[in-house]
């Protein structure tokens, strides 16, 4: 696991190693290489789980290692980009996430009306 983390993280310095190394290129580097949405989940978990070590012990032990791993992946993985359609005038149903058409409002894979 430490080991695929630890390529990831490779292959992404690989990928956009800042040719200028002043101090401003560096924090832009690296703050793009965060999952900020993870880490604040991973710090409710945290909490959620020092509360559970309380309640219920070995589970909450559990629970709040998941959420420390929540916070170490977060700061090292870069957050996915949201997946686009293929084409301009295409677009994902809210309901069955199948690529439709964007003229149509009704879906014609499960007839969801926008
Ligand atoms: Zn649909």
């Amino acid at each position: 696991m430490l080991n695929y983390i630890h390529n990831v993280v490779r292959h992404n310095q690989a990928a956009e190693t800042p040719k200028d190394n002043s101090v401003l290129k560096f924090c832009e580097y690296y703050s793009a290489s965060m999952w900020p949405a993870l880490i604040v989940s991973g710090f409710m978990i945290l909490g959620f789980g020092i509360f559970l070590v309380f309640v219920t012990g070995v589970l909450g032990i559990t629970i709040f290692l998941g959420g420390l791993l929540m916070i170490v992946a977060g700061t090292i993985l870069k957050e996915p980009k949201p997946p686009t359609p293929d084409a301009p005038n295409k677009r994902y149903c809210k309901f069955c996430m199948a690529e439709v058409d964007s003229e149509p409002l009704t879906c014609p894979e499960c007839g969801f009306v926008e």
